[in-house]
């Protein structure tokens, strides 16, 4: 279990439709209750439920973020949201590098790095997305692409906005499959991340950056995959757009559980 706040973030994709989205909203904060004293929790609707879901969420801790942002705050960028209007809407978080844009939409390790700096600049805090896929997995290559990946998302921030930034470690063959890794290996990853961001930075801030695991977390496995030391909560799919899973699941990273 984590020394340091928990993060559990719920990444609810292009899922639902408006009357739904704050909806569930609305059922995650009443029922939320003081879980978010121990921990923080992010929900990511689709940006045009952005608003709708930040009208719902008023009064509670609960914060609203973006599934992804431009690597531009401004200008003609059609069909890009930038990462001030996320924030103009009550937005305090984005996910950056999720596997469906990285490997989905072909994303760059140099896109990407572009989208943490622009986040920061709109002061949201960026979730960055690492994680190595089956192929890579099974060629012994997971500790250099995520490695990789890191230094990537990291490259040219300070220390005040590298430790801004939570890195949600998610093996792309574990979204959305059923599949996890095993609570050993994800901690073993992440403290791999870990050392790195001593590397980079020093081991205080390593100590202090969230390291986040995703991939087919559930309410049922979460305790146990959040047990590792340096495994500070979880990216969560599927499971939260049920908010029962997903209460138990952010109760699981409480360190009062
Ligand atoms: C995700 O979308 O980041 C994710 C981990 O999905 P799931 O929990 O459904 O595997």
């Amino acid at each position: 279990m984590t020394t340091r706040r928990p993060f559990v973030g719920g990444n609810w994709k292009m899922h639902g439709d408006l009357a739904g989205a704050a909806e569930l909203a609305d059922d995650l904060s009443a029922a939320m209750g003081t879980v978010t004293r121990d921990v923080d929790v992010a929900i990511y609707p689709p940006v045009p439920y952005l608003q709708a879901v930040g009208h719902a969420l008023r009064g509670s801790e609960i914060r609203l973020g973006g599934q992804d942002c431009s690597p531009h705050l401004e200008g003609a960028f059609t069909g890009q949201t930038s990462p001030l209007m996320i924030s103009d809407l009550g937005g305090r978080s984005v996910l950056v590098g999720h596997s469906e844009r990285r490997h989905g939409l072909g994303e760059t390790d140099e896109l990407l790095a572009a989208k943490v700096r622009s986040a920061l600049g709109a002061d949201l805090d960026p979730v960055l997305c690492v994680g190595e896929t089956r192929d890579q997995k099974e060629a012994g290559m997971a500790h250099e692409i995520v490695g990789n990946q890191v230094r990537a998302g990291f490259a040219d921030l300070d220390p005040e906005a590298a430790r801004r930034v939570v890195v949600a470690y998610e093996p792309v063959w574990a979204i959305g499959t059923g599949v996890t890794a095993s609570p050993q290996d994800a901690q073993e990853a992440h403290a791999s991340v870990r050392d790195l961001l001593g590397s980079l930075y020093d081991s205080e801030l390593a100590g202090q950056v969230r390291i986040i695991y995703g991939g087919s977390v559930k309410a049922a496995n979460a305790a146990e995959l959040f047990s590792g030391r340096d495994v500070d909560g979880g990216l969560i799919g599927g499971a939260s757009l049920v908010v029962d899973d997903f209460l138990a699941i952010c109760r699981a990273a409480s360190p009062s559980s």
